[in-house]
């Protein structure tokens, strides 16, 4: 039988690195090109090919990177079975939730693995995740999904969680997608390989700002935001998204940027976090001066999805339609 066949695209973190003998850092090796030399036996299962995007630490991605990956995708879209994007696990999340967006209605899964070890040293949870991973993009998921560990995790509901090898990615607002193991088992939730027409639209407009409230945060902070030129505004409210009203009421702030045509998106700070602007006088200032709400979607969801959108629109009306409405599974309608 014809092995499936899954391209692997390289963009860093620590799975491609080594210990620099001098300082004790993890730094991106430069022959990561090797990586499919550590899982040879997968290759009887898998025709695997390697294509290097980049080979970088993930807090030095940018949008850029995601729209690089995505057109990377979009060109060998019709020769695979699947696809496994190999990166580190500080971004991961972004990385995932930008992907959802960029490449709608996916009749194949993209999976997004890394690890904690590098690969080159022995004991490493690189080996078992890219192997996977691997396995993951052949099976029945079209969408995009983190896989580490035993779980596999729709990608924009992620979030890194903890530097534990069984731990390091929860799913706090929606079911995990499957799990890996004997035997491995998807969940109902998934989406499931079809055909469909892929939507290909991988721009992203950097120019925002996230500000996470504080008792006692200075309002003119946003006024600040708005002159230097920020095209859109997230702001991590308190609890469900509640915010100053009374002594450092941040509402005339929000309407000014709203009356500039700037969205503002509050989000809030739960670990499981959803937004209800209706919950109590705060948000529902905030609703009532324009204010979006993320809903349930996390802050590298809604970070993705605000920059996607504003490089496709800056009509203000439509920003909130977009980041209020469903589009990849990233919020609960
Ligand atoms: N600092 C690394 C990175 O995100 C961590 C990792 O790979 O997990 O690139």
């Amino acid at each position: 039988m014809a092995r499936p066949k899954v391209c692997i695209l390289f963009a860093g973190g620590t799975i491609g690195m080594i210990k620099n003998q001098k300082t004790g850092v993890l730094q991106p090796a430069t022959n990561a090109s090797e990586i499919l030399r550590h899982i040879p036996e997968l290759q009887k299962y898998v025709q695997l090919d390697l294509k290097m995007v980049v080979n970088i630490d993930s807090s030095n991605m940018n949008p850029s990177h995601w729209t690089d990956i995505a057109k990377a995708i979009n060109t060998l879209y019709d020769k695979y079975e699947g696809f496994v994007v190999v990166q580190g696990t500080d971004t991961m999340a972004y990385t995932a939730s930008a992907l959802s967006f960029a490449l709608q209605n996916l009749s194949k899964p993209i999976v997004l693995t890394g690890s904690l070890i590098p690969l080159s040293e022995i004991g490493a949870d690189g080996r078992n995740n890219l192997v996977y991973a691997c396995l993951t993009a052949t099976l029945d998921i079209a969408e995009v999904c983190i896989v580490f560990a035993n779980r596999i995790i729709r990608g924009n509901r992620a979030k890194k969680h903890h530097e534990s090898f069984v731990d390091v990615f929860h799913s706090p607002n929606y079911p995990y997608l499957g799990e890996l193991g004997r035997p491995t088992v998807l969940f109902e939730w998934r989406k499931l390989r079809r055909k469909r027409v892929l939507k290909f639209r991988p721009n992203f407009d950097p120019k925002i700002s996230v500000l996470k409230l504080f008792p006692g945060f200075d309002p003119e902070i946003i006024e600040r935001v708005v002159e230097r030129g920020a095209h859109g505004i997230i702001i991590e409210g308190f609890g469900p998204g509640n915010i100053p009203f009374l002594d450092n009421s941040i509402i005339p702030q929000i309407e000014k940027a709203v009356d500039k045509n700037i969205p503002v998106v509050i989000a809030n700070q739960l670990e499981k976090g959803v937004t209800n602007l209706n919950a109590y006088e705060g948000g529902f200032n905030a609703m009532k001066a324009g204010a979006i709400s993320s809903k349930d979607m996390t802050t590298e969801a809604i970070v993705a999805k605000l920059m996607w959108t504003l490089a496709y629109t800056n009509k203000i009306s439509t920003i909130k339609a977009v980041m209020e409405k469903n589009l990849s599974g990233e919020l609960t309608e």
